[in-house]
């Protein structure tokens, strides 16, 4: 059993989605601040705009979604595999100890010298940009436009797609590659897949089940079926 979540799972915490039309990103240009090229241009600018979104996110709760997946790891152990593409941090608040975070953390930093990772909550992260104790600049460790996804997180989520006979697709566009196509493998291998998003997506027309609705008010209706199911 699998579930891929994305911006939507947050978004009843307060935190703006991607694509959406009063989205985060209709408010900043995806150019002036999630490319390494604006990385390079101007990191400063970026830096401003990282260390804002952790301030923001820092001041966020889990919400009953979050919980109800919390519930569905402590049920099914290491039967249960969590992807997911927000850089937020809000599932670990909530519980689960196991995920894939495919598109990184906005509270991991990499130094872009001597490559070293390591997590930090500090808000703010202020004088900006952060610097690394080798006296390299840190950088977010998240995945901008243009680059690869994480494989140490990247690889065990195609093998949890491959091998699921469930695979859960919660508050994604479904738009967003190569995420998306995690859902599309799951069930070319014959997973049943079951959405929850307010919007029909791309991936709706391919569900066995669907819950066209807020993810907070159904969650916890979707894990009691997959616990019953995976008793
Ligand atoms: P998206 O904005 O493209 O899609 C959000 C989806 O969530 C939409 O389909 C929308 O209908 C749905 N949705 C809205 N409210 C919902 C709710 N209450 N419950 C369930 N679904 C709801 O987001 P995406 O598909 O995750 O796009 C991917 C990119 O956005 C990723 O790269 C991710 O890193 C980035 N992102 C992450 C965060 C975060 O960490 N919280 C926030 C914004 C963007």
């Amino acid at each position: 059993m699998a579930c891929l979540t994305g911006a939507g799972i947050s978004a009843e915490s307060g935190i703006a989605t991607f694509r959406e039309s009063r989205g985060l990103w209709n408010q900043v240009p995806v150019e002036e601040v999630a490319t390494p090229q604006a990385f390079a241009r101007d990191p400063l600018r970026v830096w401003q705009f990282y260390d804002a979104r952790r301030k923001q996110v820092a001041t966020c709760a889990p919400n009953p979604g979050h919980l109800a997946l919390a519930r569905l790891e402590e049920g099914l152990g290491e039967r249960f595999t969590l992807i997911t593409q927000n850089v937020d941090g809000l599932h670990q608040l909530a519980g689960n100890r196991n995920v894939l975070e495919i598109h990184g953390s906005l509270w991991r930093l990499r130094c872009t010298g001597c490559g070293e990772e390591r997590d930090d909550r500090t808000v703010s992260l202020e004088p900006l940009p952060p610097i690394c104790e080798c006296g390299r600049m840190l950088r977010p460790s998240v995945v901008w436009f243009g680059e690869v996804l994480p494989e140490h997180a990247f690889q065990p989520a195609i093998e949890a797609a491959e091998s699921a006979s469930v695979f859960l697709v919660v508050g994604t566009s479904a738009v967003v590659e190569p995420a998306a196509s995690l859902a599309r493998v799951a069930a070319y291998q014959g997973a049943a897949l079951w959405e929850v998003n307010p919007e029909i997506t791309p991936l709706t027309p391919l569900c066995e089940r669907s819950w066209q609705s807020p993810a907070g008010p159904v969650m916890d209706e979707v894990v009691d079926l997959i616990l019953d199911d995976f008793k």
